[in-house]
This record gives C-alpha cells, sequence and structure tokens, in this order.
C-alpha cells in the first residue's frame, strides 16, 4: 500500500506509528478529520495478519468516525487506534506506554473502549493521560440514548415513507435483545406497537414477550417477518446476498454497526426492492452522543436533547436521497462531509479575520 496516496485519497490528516522495545508495543493512530473538533475514536487490540491490514482497519474506522460525528452535529472529529497484538500478550505496562503516546498528542485525539480493551485496560490507560472516556461512567451507559436515538430514527423514517407520526398498531421485527434493543422495546410498544423478537439467548427472548407481549421467533426466521420496520440490534453484515430476497419490511432502522455486508452493493439492492435504510452511523450515533457529553461534563438533559438530532439529519438524509435519487448511505456521506466543509471554511474565516 502506497500509504500517502491512499491517505490522500481517504482524506487524513495524520497517521501515527507508535513503536516500544520495552514494553514490545506496535499501535497505529489513524487521525482522519479534526475540523469539527478533536478525533474521537476507540481503541481496538487485534493480532491482525500483517500491518497492512492493521492500517487498513485504522484508516477505514477512522473516517467512519468523522461522518459518524459530523451526522451526529457534534463538535468531534474522527480517529481510531488499533494495537498490533495478541490479547493474550496484552500486559499493563504495553497499555501504560500506549497511554503516554496518547498524552503526547495533546488532545488532538481522544480514545476509549473497543475490541479486545476492557473497561480496567481503559482505567490503565488513564495512568498515563487524561485524553480517555469510559473511565468512569457518569451517565449509567450509552444503551438507552442509543435505543432512544434509534426510536427517534424509526418515527423519521416512518413519517417520510407514510406521512404520519402515529405508530400504534405498526409492526417491528427487533433482531437482539440486549442492551439496546431490549431499551427500544420498550420505547415501542409504549406506542401501542406489535413486536416481533428474536435472540440467539432465548431467556432474553422470553423477558421481552413477558414484558412487552412481542412474539418470539427463530433467529434465522426474523428476517422473513412481514412488518413495517426490521430493527437490527445484534451483528454487523445482516444486510446480505442471502437474507434481503427474505425481507419483507419497508423500513430497516437499527443499532447494530456496519449492517450493510457490502455498503455499495446492498444499499442500492435495498433500494430496487424498495426498502427505506436508515444508515446505521446516523442512526445509532446516541452512542458518541453520549461519550461527548461524558467528556464535556455530564448533563442528562442536555445528552438526551441533542439525540433529537438523529430525527432530524435522517430527515435530512432521506430528502436528499430521493431528491438525488441516490442511496441513504450516500446522501450520508454527503449531509456529512457538507457539515466539514462548512467548518473548514469557518475556520479558513476566523484566521484571515
Ligand atoms: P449487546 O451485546 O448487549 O446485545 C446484543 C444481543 O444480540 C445479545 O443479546 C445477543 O445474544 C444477541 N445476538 C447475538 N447474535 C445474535 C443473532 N445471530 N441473532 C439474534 N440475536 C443475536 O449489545 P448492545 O449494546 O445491545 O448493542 C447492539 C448492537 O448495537 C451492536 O451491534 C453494537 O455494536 C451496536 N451499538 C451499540 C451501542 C450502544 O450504545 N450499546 C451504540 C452504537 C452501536
Amino acid at each position: 500500500m502506497h500509504l500517502f496516496e491512499t491517505v490522500r485519497e481517504m482524506g487524513h490528516e495524520q497517521v501515527l506509528y507508535c513503536h516500544g522495545k520495552n514494553p514490545d508495543i506496535k499501535a497505529i493512530i489513524a487521525i482522519h478529520d479534526t475540523s469539527l473538533g478533536p478525533a474521537m475514536g476507540a481503541t481496538r487490540l487485534f493480532p491482525y495478519p500483517n500491518e497492512e491490514a492493521a492500517l487498513r482497519d485504522a484508516l477505514r474506522l477512522s473516517r467512519g468516525m468523522t461522518y459518524k460525528a459530523a451526522c451526529a452535529n457534534i463538535p468531534v472529529g474522527g480517529g481510531k487506534a488499533v494495537i498490533i497484538a495478541n490479547p493474550k500478550d496484552k500486559t499493563d505496562d504495553m497499555l501504560r506506554a500506549y497511554g503516554s503516546f496518547i498524552e503526547r498528542l495533546n488532545g488532538r485525539f481522544i480514545t476509549g473502549q473497543d475490541v479486545n480493551i476492557t473497561p480496567q485496560d481503559v482505567r490503565t490507560i488513564s495512568q498515563e493521560t487524561k485524553y480517555v472516556v469510559g473511565v468512569e461512567e457518569k451517565s449509567g451507559g450509552p444503551a438507552p440514548i442509543t435505543a432512544l436515538g434509534v426510536f427517534l430514527g424509526i418515527k423519521a423514517a416512518v413519517e417520510f415513507r407514510w406521512k404520519t407520526q402515529r405508530l400504534e398498531g405498526m409492526k417491528v421485527a427487533v433482531q437482539g435483545l440486549g442492551n439496546v434493543g431490549k431499551n427500544l422495546c420498550q420505547h415501542l410498544h409504549e406506542q401501542g406497537i406489535q413486536l416481533f423478537v428474536t435472540d440467539v439467548d432465548n431467556k432474553k427472548a422470553e423477558e421481552v414477550k413477558r414484558l412487552f407481549g412481542a412474539t418470539v421467533v427463530e433467529p434465522d426466521q426474523i428476517y422473513s417477518v412481514n412488518v413495517d420496520v426490521f430493527a437490527p440490534c445484534a451483528l454487523g453484515g445482516i444486510i446480505n446476498d442471502e437474507t434481503i430476497p427474505l425481507m419483507q419490511t419497508t423500513i430497516i432502522a437499527g443499532a447494530a454497526n456496519n449492517q450493510l455486508w457490502n455498503e455499495q452493493i446492498h444499499s442500492h439492492m435495498l433500494v430496487k426492492k424498495g426498502i427505506l435504510y436508515c444508515p446505521d452511523y446516523v442512526i445509532n450515533a446516541g452512542g458518541i452522543i453520549n461519550v461527548y457529553n461524558e467528556m464535556i461534563g455530564y448533563n442528562e438533559e442536555k445528552a438526551f436533547k441533542q439525540v433529537d438530532n438523529i430525527y432530524h439529519t435522517l430527515m435530512t438524509i432521506f430528502n436528499i436521497a430521493k431528491q438525488q435519487n441516490i442511496t441513504t448511505n450516500d446522501a450520508a456521506q454527503q449531509v456529512a462531509e457538507a457539515r466539514i466543509s462548512q467548518a473548514k471554511l469557518n475556520m479558513n474565516k476566523a484566521i484571515a479575520a
């Protein structure tokens, strides 16, 4: 991979290779764009087969964070860090050494917890740097706010598709009844929505049946239930060549990350089938809104108010997609890029003044 060519194409500002001999550490910090604010992105520790795979992950995920923050309308940029290591070789010394790299960036990059990094690891990293979030939960966790964002996203999609604010009597299928899925079911149940739910953990499905009168279906049956909205809240990659032909829904609106197996191919397949897709990183932005609010001093009322942005941004995205005859995914990217360009313009004006 030609690094400069790749970062120019993807628009990254900076890519840092962090290396230490004792303790042994190899990490890559990718800072995609800081026009809106400091780059924020969690740290992933993974036994990548080679350096190139680690770099690709850091570049791809950091760019995704820029778009996610821009669509959420919060003053945060996009970044991501990957530590190249086997989880069994992880040591506190390694994490502290990593923390000191972050500290030296002086707040240009703020990180948190991702794959193979535990809350305890975040605490260890925080011994060397203050630029880390999730050390202390000040908000009770991100799931309630994420679920509210998804609920507002469903409202936006229903309103856009059927010109109604009335959800009563609609049918929604929820895949995954964990922290977000169960909270979402509560919002939907309160609106008089008929729920069809699934989870690989049968106990969770039975609990949602008991609490909200949901109909439980087998995990592989959830795609073919005839509903108005399908809400994926479990895994990524579940919108693919096998599942799209089974779907009998009009809207897809859920919390799971990276729902489309292939962004280009499968977003177009959904358009062809007449399914309105809420881009995952827009509708599930409650998590990043929550982290941002923890960072600036948590105020529940303010944080929940910001989640309203998800509804308004999705409406803008649906309208752009319709007017320009493009996918909602492409429209979301346009919205994010417009907000970033505006921030750059404002910055240049302020420098010139
Ligand atoms: P969770 O781990 O609490 O819940 C996931 C649930 O999905 C579990 O109950 C699990 O048993 C179930 N599941 C796993 N495989 C399944 C399958 N094949 N079929 C049906 N159910 C299955 O996670 P969560 O915090 O509720 O998050 C849900 C999704 O939303 C994840 O993809 C997560 O990355 C994404 N997300 C979460 C947040 C947040 O604030 N928690 C924010 C943004 C995105």
